[in-house]
C-alpha cells in the first residue's frame, strides 16, 4: 500500500484514503476519478435511457401483438 503526502499539511496518508487523516483535506486524484465516474454514469443514463424505453416499447409490442395493431376491418 502506497503512502501519499497531503498537499495541505504533508501528513502521509494511505492512497486509499479519500481525505487527509490530519487536516481532512481531500486527497487529489481520487476525487477527480470519482467525478469522471459520475460523468460516465450521466452519459450512460442520457444515452441508455432512450434505448431502454425503446426496447421496452418493442417488448410490449411483441408481448401484445393485438394491442399494437389497429383494430377493425
Ligand atoms: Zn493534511
Amino acid at each position: 500500500m502506497a503512502l501519499v503526502p497531503c498537499k495541505e499539511c504533508g501528513t502521509l496518508n494511505s492512497e486509499n484514503a479519500e481525505i487527509c487523516l490530519s487536516c481532512e483535506f481531500p486527497i487529489k486524484g481520487r476525487s477527480q476519478k470519482q467525478l469522471w465516474r459520475w460523468v460516465a454514469l450521466g452519459l450512460a443514463l442520457v444515452f441508455g435511457l432512450p434505448f431502454a424505453v425503446y426496447s421496452i416499447d418493442l417488448l410490449k409490442a411483441q408481448l401484445q401483438p393485438e394491442a399494437s395493431r389497429p383494430a377493425g376491418k
